[in-house]
């Protein structure tokens, strides 16, 4: 049985413009919003006694920061009045900085949202327009210094690199101005291009190229190396934090193989051995809410060893990587002896260490992470 606290996610399904690559399913108007609230609220009523306590709540996308003060009040009103949080939980939302003026700040913070992400993608107004982001860098530096003065302490912003034609001292200078804003979180996820979306399309038809191979990972090692230089601990392959109480409590559930429960339409959620996720369609989620059933499209039950093997993934992106012990015990596999001559190999390599029990990926090792995971 896991006995990990649980998470709880809430995918906000609207945006009001699709950025050039992005993947993620949102509707480009918020019309239907009233609707998917009652909805959501009906499906926080199903799952009532399956999770309990939560110590964190996300409030992700989507664009949540394109809900109104009182509808996001409403959200957190019901999350109280169908679970139990524990006393001091981890309330994050996620936003785009354009809609992020004082007056909506301070109210989500009286609603007791205690952590923001801001997703200001790049400070360079070209890679702006390439990614197809409907903000500037003007209203990114805007929203962090709102967001502060709205009393968020616990501040973070998402990042984008190896975008076409950005070079090093481009991404450097949006990394600069990333820490004179001096954020408790950095994430920087390096640009895919998935086959459907614009980016994607206009990617296959041969209208630019993507950066090599060799000149992502210069990107990935200097931004660790900058990041860490600015006093930021690099706690997994895509994030930073300026402490260890700063790290994302709701991020580390995914990584840990802890419950979590997400509600709306594609959210995923996982339990004991068990995976599954909503419909993508807000149409198809609503339909199956407003019958009385869990908008579910599938689950998956997963065998102990995808377990291992997604325990084993996970967590060498991570900079504390696997404690041999509890691995063990949860997954009933002896790492340590099972793979003793690999394991010995790329220590020897400078791939990873073994110390204290601990199996964790080295800085080299931390960029070639997911390979690290075949072993
Ligand atoms: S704001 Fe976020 S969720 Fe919405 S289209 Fe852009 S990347 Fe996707």
């Amino acid at each position: 049985m896991n006995l990990k606290t649980p998470g709880l996610y809430i995918h906000i399904p609207f945006c009001l413009s699709k950025c050039l690559y992005c993947d993620f399913y949102s509707l480009t108007s918020i019309s239907a919003a009233p609707g998917f609230l009652d909805a959501l609220f009906k499906e926080m009523e199903m799952y009532r006694t399956r999770f309990n306590p939560f110590d964190t709540v996300h409030i992700g996308g989507g664009t949540p920061s394109l809900l109104s003060p009182q509808q996001l009040e409403n959200i957190l009103i019901r999350v109280r009045e169908n679970f139990n949080l524990i006393s001091n939980p981890e309330i994050t939302i996620e936003t785009n900085p354009a809609d992020l003026n004082r007056s909506f700040l301070e109210s989500m913070r009286e609603n007791g949202i205690n952590r923001i992400n801001i997703g200001v993608q790049s400070f360079d107004e070209k890679v702006l327009g390439f990614l197809g982001r409907r903000h500037s860098v003007k209203q990114a530096i805007s929203a962090v210094e709102a967001s502060r003065k709205a009393r968020f302490h616990n501040l973070g912003v998402d990042l984008i690199y190896g975008v076409p034609d950005q070079d090093m001292g481009s991404w450097l200078d949006t990394l600069k101005q990333a820490t004179v804003l001096s954020p408790e979180h950095i994430s920087c996820y390096q640009l895919t291009l998935e086959a459907k979306t614009p980016l994607g399309i206009r990617y296959q038809a041969g209208e630019f190229s993507m950066p090599g191979e060799e000149l992502q990972h210069e990107f990935f090692m200097k931004t660790s190396e900058f990041l860490e230089d600015a006093g930021y601990i690099h706690y997994e392959v895509s994030n930073f934090a300026r402490g260890k109480e700063h790290t994302s409590r709701h991020n580390q559930k995914y990584w840990d193989h802890s419950p979590f429960l997400g509600l709306g339409p594609s959210a995923h959620s996982f339990q004991y051995n068990q995976r599954w996720w909503n419909h993508r369609s807000l149409d198809q989620y609503l339909a199956a809410i407003n019958a009385g059933n869990l908008p579910v499209e599938e689950t998956e039950t997963l065998t102990m060893e995808q377990l291992r093997l997604e325990a084993l993934y996970l967590g060498l992106r991570t900079k504390k990587g696997i404690f041999l012990q509890d691995f063990e015990n949860q997954y009933h596999y002896d790492l340590f002896t099972e793979k003793k001559k690999i394991l010995t190999r790329l220590e020897e390599e400078g791939f990873i260490s073994i110390q204290d029990g601990y199996l964790y990926p080295t800085q080299t090792g931390f960029a070639v992470a997911d390979s690290l995971s075949l072993i």
